[in-house]
């Protein structure tokens, strides 16, 4: 997108400028990049855990990549407060990638939850 500032471009391309932690409701998620996320013997790109409030990425994915996986371990805790724990996969991706693709596409989407004049 021609419009982005090159600076936040550039900062998307380190993971490691990511905030600290992520506010979900009532609960403020600590993000931690780990080197090779590793969970009962499998790879995995990101992971939640609710009891110590923790969403780990993987250090090993491009910025894009990086991206969909925070929004689908976001979309795991939303799910999650809202008392829904079997959600697939599937659509928890399917989610965070139609999410970013709106809010990518249409930056007036993303103004309209900043817009000031809606509480
Ligand atoms: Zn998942």
């Amino acid at each position: 997108m021609s419009s982005l500032d090159p600076t936040w471009v550039e900062r998307q391309a380190d993971i490691s400028h990511h905030p600290q932690s992520i506010r979900i409701g009532p609960v403020d998620y600590q993000i931690v990049v780990v080197e090779n996320l590793i969970s009962d013997d499998q790879k995995l790109n990101g992971q939640i855990m609710y009891n110590p409030s923790v969403i780990k990425l993987d250090e090993d994915m491009g910025p894009q990549m990086t991206r969909k996986v925070l929004w689908h371990e976001t979309l795991h805790a939303i799910l999650t407060h809202a008392g829904i724990d079997n959600e697939p996969e599937n659509i928890v991706d399917a989610l965070a990638y139609g999410i970013i693709a709106i809010l990518r596409d249409n930056p007036w989407m993303r103004e309209l939850v900043n817009n000031q004049d809606i509480p």
